[in-house]
């Protein structure tokens, strides 16, 4: 498959980040068209496209859009930009290099449940990424775009700019609602969802910056333009970023069936240092690894969760076949660790097993029990953690253990040296 550039669209018109060149090359022309439609009228458009959301769950955006009472005021829209997934690095890119097209999006999402009042909750880090925002959303309002009464049609919109501070949990939406409101960056209980009650206990939608900057091309072209792409319930494009052991590390647009083969093998260049393939993550760490048996897997939120991982945030982790996997998992379990926010105790006291225990095992102090209790402690997370935080560690060590069980042995120093090589 060819790349497609309609989110990357920066790769191909140069300066794009600039109004007038954003304006010169159709910009602003969905936000035109859905301001000639009823705020109705644009959900069942952005329905029609069955995009559904990039920010990890793969939720169809319509759909949730559809969940927001008509009646109750004030609404409120998110932008989730906290971007810190590991491997995961698209939302960046878009954002730096073609800012209009998210303030085009987020116009026309707020535009659609009703909202007068924007934040884009972004991560602290990216200054240059905060400095376009800023730029655009000057530029827009000088233009008419956003502000009060925007192009006369009575609809208003403030864009706010919320920088975080680094926490990870702070991604989950009811976390980021937390955070906005300046509380501790915990999750908070669903139901109510923020559909119904967020931001100041007022219907709130948050989408993630990938799946609002696909609103000016459905709007603009229409839902079957943009399901030209993709599959009937996977359809359009994803921003696929691909990391780790591959030749040409990097973001590669393509239609949302590609398989994880091309993409890994082609687009990417295959594994570097003309070492084999061993493993590769599909979706960002929380996304369960997946191995070679599953490289012809179409890359769709659908075919993923088939083979018992998931679409994620779509960074692709490539693992070559000198990774030891213990040490992978305790890279993996150690970002947990200390993002874990310590509200519930499977995640708080199972991550801290995780850890400690993996330490012991990849430094070589490590026996038998301490790998079978390191399962143990996994399993017993399932299901009891109160958001996916927790629950994607233990995810991580369980998926390990599926696919690579026996190479955990090879650190347990109560197996004899000859023993352990046969595991090998
Ligand atoms: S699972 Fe972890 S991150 Fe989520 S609420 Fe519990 S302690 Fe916090």
């Amino acid at each position: 498959m060819e790349q497609v550039y309609l989110l990357l669209r920066h790769r191909e018109i140069p300066n794009i980040d600039q109004y007038d060149v954003y304006v010169a090359h159709g910009g602003y022309e969905g936000l035109k068209a859905a301001l000639e439609k009823s705020p109705d009228e644009v959900i069942d458009i952005v329905k029609q496209s069955g995009l559904r959301g990039r920010g990890g769950a793969g939720f169809p955006t319509g759909v949730k859009w559809g969940f927001v009472p008509k009646d109750v005021f004030p609404k409120y829209l998110v932008c989730n930009f906290a971007e810190g997934e590991p491997g995961t690095f698209k939302d960046r890119e878009i954002v730096e290099n073609n800012p209009h097209q998210l303030i085009e999006g987020i116009i026309i999402a707020a535009y659609a449940i009703q909202a007068s009042t924007a934040y884009i909750y972004h991560r602290g880090e990216f200054t240059y990424a905060a400095a376009q925002l800023q730029k655009a959303i000057a530029d827009a309002e000088a233009h008419g775009w956003l502000g009060e009464n925007i192009q006369g049609t009575g609809f208003s919109l403030k864009i706010h700019l919320h920088r975080e501070a680094g926490a990870y949990i702070c991604g989950e939406e009811t976390a980021q609602l937390n955070s906005i409101e300046g509380y501790l960056g915990q999750p908070r209980l669903k139901p109510p969802f923020p559909a119904v009650e967020g931001l100041w206990r007022k219907p709130t939608v948050i989408n993630n910056v990938e799946t609002l900057s696909n609103l000016p091309g459905i709007l603009r072209h229409g839902a079957d333009w943009y399901r030209q792409w993709g599959t009937e319930k996977n359809p359009g494009t994803r921003i696929y970023g691909v990391s780790g052991h591959v030749v040409r590390p990097g973001l590669y647009e393509l239609p949302t069936n590609v398989t994880a083969r091309e993409l890994i093998f082609e687009h990417a260049g295959g594994i570097w240092k003309g070492r084999g393939f061993k493993a590769f993550i599909p979706g960002g760490v929380s996304a369960p690894i997946l191995t070679e048996e599953h490289l012809d897997t179409p890359l769709t939120f659908d075919d993923l969760a088939a083979v018992g991982s998931m679409g994620g945030s779509g960074g692709v982790i490539v693992i070559d076949d000198h990774t030891d996997m213990a040490w992978l998992t305790y890279k993996m379990v150690a970002f947990y660790r200390h993002e874990s926010c310590g509200k519930c105790s499977p995640c708080r006291e199972g991550t801290y097993w995780q850890k400690m225990l993996l330490t012991r095992i990849v430094s070589g102090r490590g026996t038998r029990t301490d790998i079978e209790l390191l399962k143990q402690v996994s399993d017993q997370m399932t299901n009891k953690c109160f958001c996916p935080l927790g629950e994607s560690s233990r995810g991580v060590v369980q998926a390990v253990y599926k696919y690579f069980g026996d190479e955990m042995y090879v650190h347990a120093k109560d197996i004899p040296v000859l023993q352990t090589e046969q595991r090998s």
